[in-house]
């Protein structure tokens, strides 16, 4: 018989029992003039058109409203990106608007708590220290860490406040632990930041390769456009999946590649060696739209020979030969990636060897053919375009002299007040906090204190900060520890609009009042401008309404390869969002970039061709620490849970971390699943984690989601970056496992070697590579010195 729960009355389990349970109101259907049958109990009074604020997918949907509060969230079925469907997350976002995590007023650390006050007090004190810092120290010891959570509309005039009206430079996004790589290797390839892509490409493809990308946790609905191929192109495309790890992604595979840990550019770089080998690249798109071909080639040919790269990523030669002959020789193959790709301390050169095997083989601006960077939050490419932190608003050059006087024209202030060159980027703000250099903090919507990597190195740095602000709707754990927090309102509380991955900007209305004394994130930067002398006045005199927020973006945007200057939100509305370029001449959008006819923002309006190399990882297994860390995510849970961890659902599908054990390490640990363990690196440890062993992992590896702060495996992350991007390198790392059958950990066997060995084929590589890597990382930190 099925147990019955603990804590049930004995009515309840003889109903359940008679299976009279669901018969209650709670469960009672009720009709909807809408979407016919749902739920009585949650039957809103209206339906309002919406986005889903989770992801970079940006699926279309319905917010339920009844007395004045979201009930209920549905897909929208009339929208491009999603035709009705939503995941987990998406289908219970309404609950996270009232959940009790929310932070509803502003707040004021006093004698050691954090008090409630009024908005006036929380400004003036936070813009009298802010003053106080920067007469001292300098403006640019006040810095500030945006979001991809935002509106477009909120981090423009964050931005555009930070950047212009507190003048300091030193301000940075979340999106940097996230996309950063894909931005910076866009621009060396392209020119430009921009994915060329869109969804539909998924849906004419002959071949498409997932590097580093597990979409079915992640991205999930855009399996929904794989799903449709068959049905379009007549038949199933080749699904290629590139990752250590076999994950639910892995499982559509018709070829998994189960590389070793951070070998995906040697990978790319062999298969473009097999693929001049055998004569299968597109010599006619090389020549006429690619820069660079010669210099690349030879690079490629002298450096990547199959049995090196076999050596490197632990693919057989003839897997190799088979994965470039059935990419290379496909009418259309496109290839897309996630933090798999991204968070490496190679991210931006691995993007760019993703670009180069697209453009050797003809792969770009065509139905179905694309290498194509999946964002992460659901704003991301909004931060992207107009965040005002590694580029200025609309894709334009710090360096540029009438990039900053055209800008500076469009927006009605003087051209000196615009930066000439990007300030420290997020890992740089912390270690200048940690130097005692930057002095005040002001975080918004994103949750450093779980989500950083080295959290050691990270709380010594806040420790000596003199302000701490964090502006944000829920409290985490950064904000526990905050001097002042700004309430922030959230998704469904607000208007204004998200871009998705596919550079789909979306309306996201407003359905319900904001909660208590919160303001939207835009109203709190406005509001806050008023206690700095003229700043409201220059920055914000018209900013009266998102629209007109919107309206300042479309002028900033005109005639830049970002342009939304066609837009508005009823047609974003009307269409289910509209992909940039909008202009008059598209003016309902355009879904590719880089077709026949639209160059790269390149010097001569080509695509570069770029000889990139691997390199070694900077931390590698050893005897101490003899496995291999991956982190990564769940569908269930959203970063880390500031939105989800008051979700029943959600929590009771995912409700701890876990780790994943190859049953082979699980052997020498004496582990089976459900046992708990402790992991630990030369950083710290985490206690307490339980196993699930998996042939998921490879023997070596192992995975831990980053999501919980009550088991942060970001306490033994490590903090190398991408001197390109400053991406931190999430995804490797060296550890050991303690069980309590062997306290000790993995021991690394010794390899016997009998005789004399010859030097291994791919030394000379690395030797040459690593050798490479170290000058050029050397150059690359004098260049980031102030
Ligand atoms: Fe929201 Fe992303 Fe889920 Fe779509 S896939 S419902 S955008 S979280």
């Amino acid at each position: 018989m099925y147990p019955f729960q603990e804590g049930q009355t004995m009515l309840n389990k003889i109903k359940d029992f008679l299976g009279v349970d669901i018969k209650t109101d709670k469960y009672k259907k009720g009709d909807d003039a809408k979407f016919g049958k749902i739920s009585k109990f949650k039957t809103p009074d209206e339906w309002v058109r919406s986005t889903c604020g989770y992801c970079g997918v940006g699926c279309g949907l319905y917010i339920g409203v009844k007395d004045g509060r979201p009930v209920y969230t549905k897909g929208d079925p009339a929208h491009p990106v999603s035709r009705g469907t939503l995941c987990p997350k998406g289908l219970t976002e309404h609950e996270m608007v009232d959940s009790d995590n929310r932070v509803t007023t502003p707040m004021i650390r006093k004698d050691g708590e954090l008090k409630a006050v009024e908005w006036d007090e929380a400004f003036k004190h936070t813009s009298d220290k802010f003053k106080e810092i920067q007469n001292k120290y300098g403006k640019g010891a006040v810095s500030c860490i945006s979001t991809g959570q935002f509106l477009t509309e909120d981090f423009y005039t964050l931005g555009k406040f930070v950047q212009l009206g507190l003048e300091s430079n030193n301000y940075d996004g979340n999106t940097t632990l996230c996309m950063a790589s894909a931005v910076m290797g866009y621009k060396q390839t392209f020119g430009s930041d921009g994915p060329p892509s869109s969804y539909e490409d998924f849906s004419y493809a002959d071949v498409i390769m997932l590097i580093g990308a597990n979409i079915s946790d992640n991205h999930p609905i855009l399996k929904l456009h794989i799903a449709k191929n068959k049905k379009i192109t007549g038949k199933k495309p080749t699904i290629i999946v590139v990752d250590p790890r076999h994950s639910k992604t892995a499982n559509m595979a018709d070829i998994f590649v189960p590389i070793a840990p951070r070998s995906d550019l040697a990978l790319l770089n062999g298969l473009c060696y097999i693929i001049f080998e055998q004569g299968w690249e597109d010599e006619k798109f090389i020549k006429e739209r690619t820069s660079g071909y010669r210099e690349f080639k030879k690079n490629i040919m002298a450096n990547y020979p199959p049995q090196e790269v076999a050596h490197i990523t632990g693919i057989d030669v003839k897997d190799l030969y088979n994965l470039a002959k059935v990419y290379a020789t496909a009418n259309r193959a496109m290839s897309a990636w996630t933090m798999g790709v991204n968070q490496s301390s190679i991210g931006t050169d691995t993007v760019s060897a993703i670009c180069n095997l697209a453009l050797i083989t003809g792969n770009l601006g065509k139905e179905g053919a694309s290498p194509f960077s999946i964002t992460g939050q659901c704003n991301a490419m909004g931060t992207r375009e107009f965040g005002f932190t590694s580029s200025i608003p609309g894709y334009r050059n710090f360096a540029s002299d009438s990039d900053r006087a055209i800008f500076a024209d469009i927006i009605n202030v003087p051209t000196e007040l615009i930066p000439t060159k990007r300030g420290y980027a997020y890992p740089q703000i912390i270690d200048a906090i940690d130097r005692g250099e930057i002095k005040a903090l002001w975080v918004t919507a994103t949750n450093p204190l779980v989500s950083f990597p080295d959290q050691v190195k990270l709380r010594r740095a806040l420790k000596k900060l003199d302000i701490l602000v964090v502006q944000d709707a829920f409290m985490s754990e950064t904000a526990e520890v905050a001097d002042v927090i700004f309430s922030a309102s959230t998704w469904s509380e607000k208007e204004g609009t998200y871009t998705n991955s596919e550079r789909r900007c979306n309306y996201a209305r407003k359905a319900v009042e904001p909660l208590g004394k919160t303001m939207s994130d835009a109203n709190i930067v406005i509001e806050f401008s008023k206690y700095f002398e003229g700043k409201h006045e220059l920055l914000f005199k018209d900013f009266k309404t998102s629209a007109d927020i919107f309206e300042e973006i479309k002028r900033v945007s005109r005639g830049q390869l970002c342009d939304y200057s066609g837009m508005s939100y009823e047609l974003m509305e009307e269409l289910g969002g509209i992909q940039w370029p909008c202009n008059e001449q598209y003016p309902k959008g355009k879904k590719r970039l880089y077709t026949e006819g639209f160059e790269c923002k390149t010097e001569d309006g080509k695509a570069k061709l770029l000889p990139v190399d691997w390199q070694p990882l900077a931390e590698s297994c050893n005897p101490n620490f003899p496995l291999n860390l991956n982190t990564g995510r769940t569908v269930e849970q959203w970063h880390t849970r500031t939105k989800t961890k008051t979700i029943g659902l959600l929590n009771d599908l995912a409700p701890e971390a876990w780790v994943e054990l190859n049953p082979k390490d699980a052997k020498k640990l004496k582990v089976k699943s459900g046992d708990r363990i402790k992991i630990g690196s030369i950083r710290g440890s985490v206690e307490d984690l339980m196993v699930k062993v998996t042939e998921v992992v490879r023997e070596g590896d192992c995975f831990v989601p980053f999501h919980f702060a009550e088991q942060m495996i970001n306490n033994i992350t490590i903090a190398d970056f991408d001197p390109k991007s400053f991406e931190p390198n999430f995804k490797q790392c060296a550890v050991n496992i303690y069980s309590n059958e062997v306290p000790e950990g993995i021991k690394q066997k010794e390899v016997e070697i009998a005789g004399v060995l010859e030097e291994p084929v791919s030394s000379s590589l690395s030797n040459k590579i690593a050798k490479k890597h170290m000058i050029e990382q050397e150059k690359g930190n004098n260049a980031t010195q102030k």
